[in-house]
């Protein structure tokens, strides 16, 4: 089945965000959390915490746009990678 236009607009965007979340991540990684670059009003947090946002806002987006995602199927999906992360991952919250 083919996407409409306004559906396709909506995916870029979703794209283009999940690009911005990476990079706020990288920029904490590198310089810290509450790095800040000059003329910069936010802070690397308050970056990713905007970037994120926008990602949140662009899945639902996505979902008004009726592209076929559902706010089960999502935490569904959510719950089955919490699970696997749980056996996979090195680390946990607790750890310094
Ligand atoms: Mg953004």
């Amino acid at each position: 089945m083919k996407i409409t236009e306004h559906q396709e607009e909506c995916l870029n965007i979703l794209q283009e965000e999940c690009a911005e979340v990476t990079q706020a991540a990288s920029k904490i990684k590198r310089f810290g959390l509450n790095n800040r670059r000059e003329g910069d009003v936010n802070d690397n947090l308050q970056n990713l915490e905007m970037e994120i946002g926008d990602v949140l806002a662009m899945i639902d987006m996505c979902k008004d746009a009726g592209i076929g995602l559902t706010d089960e199927g999502l935490e569904r999906a959510k719950l089955a990678k919490k699970k696997r992360l749980g056996q996979w991952m090195n680390t946990n919250a607790g750890e310094k």
